[in-house]
């Protein structure tokens, strides 16, 4: 194989069109074909000799080659099989790049991570298939893997709704979730020009750096508490709360809420994580 790097545009063409590839639309492809992004995505993910990094979705290796030139070890889990001989191919001359087909949904992080990349600590670097942006995110966070931060390229209004702080029109329950687990920051504005087929919107790269100590707590209350809080943007937390169906006095909310300090008529909109947190702990158990 000739060396030139894959995100020249002519280079992805002529390699798909080799191979006869169309790129299909239910898995989100959307490659990269800008020399300055890959490398940025790449920067700000804070990539360096000493890293193991997990890669979602490689599509034809673009981002994948950058990783493998500045990382230790990449592993990279890719759904779509077609993909498979192209990526054997663009990748070969990196002897620290390993391809695994799979769902990143379903496949055993835990163990990939044990098995394939020295235990962790993990730096996941990914331009993710839209359409499965947030459960993605969501098995990251939940399933406690040894991640040390997640830098992910996601459509800009999702980066913006993870890193929206209270008060602010993004803030809502995906915000408190990402920040229950981690520092959000969204470092990287993309055009939609740099991705090939051109999406409709445009992007964005996000870092979340993992917490490292959470607080002992009954999550899943904490969860079904701040939905409960976001089920009627408009409603004052007390009415949304009272009115969602569970077993609860409103006087016993109204206790709560004092307690914490947050006024019953205040919106989920304004209200912190670290008082959604101290809420769950005051409130009797939220039966549903
Ligand atoms: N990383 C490449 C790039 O930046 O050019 C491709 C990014 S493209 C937006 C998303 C990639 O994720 C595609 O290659 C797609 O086939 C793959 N993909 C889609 N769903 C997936 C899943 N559930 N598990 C693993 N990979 C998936």
């Amino acid at each position: 194989m000739e060396n030139k790097r894959l995100y020249s545009p002519n280079k992805i063409r002529e390699t798909l069109d080799k191979y006869g590839f169309k790129f299909s639309k239910s898995l989100g492809q959307n490659f990269l074909i800008d020399g300055n992004v890959v490398r940025k995505i790449v920067k700000e993910a804070g990539i360096t000799k000493e890293d193991y990094v997990l890669e979602v979705g490689p599509g034809m290796g673009t981002l994948t080659e950058e990783l493998a030139i500045n990382a230790k070890k990449v592993v990279a889990v890719e759904l779509d099989k077609k993909l498979l001989p192209i990526l054997d191919e663009t990748l070969e001359n990196y002897d620290n790049v390993e391809i695994i087909y799979g769902d990143i949904l379903e496949i055993d992080i835990k163990n990939l991570i044990e098995e394939k990349l020295g235990g962790g600590p993990v730096k996941l670097v990914a331009n993710l298939p839209y359409y499965v942006t947030t459960p993605i995110i969501g098995k990251l966070l939940e399933e406690g893997l040894n991640l040390e931060s997640i830098s992910v390229m996601v459509q800009k209004e999702v980066a913006d709704r993870m890193a929206a702080s209270p008060g602010s029109k993004s803030y809502g329950s995906l915000s408190v979730f990402v920040n229950f687990y981690t520092n959000p920051k969204v470092v990287v504005k993309v055009p939609k020009t740099v991705f090939m087929p051109q999406p409709k919107i445009d992007s964005s790269v996000i870092k979340l750096d993992l917490k490292k100590d959470l607080p002992e707590m009954d999550r899943d209350k904490f969860f079904k508490l701040v939905k409960a809080a976001f089920s009627k943007r408009r409603k004052t937390i007390i009415n949304s709360l009272s009115t969602y169906g569970f077993d609860l006095e409103k006087e016993e909310i109204r206790q709560a809420l004092e307690k914490v300090g947050i006024k019953p008529e205040e919106r989920a909109e304004n209200i912190s994580v670290e008082d959604f947190i101290k809420l769950s702990t005051e409130l009797p158990p939220l039966n549903i």
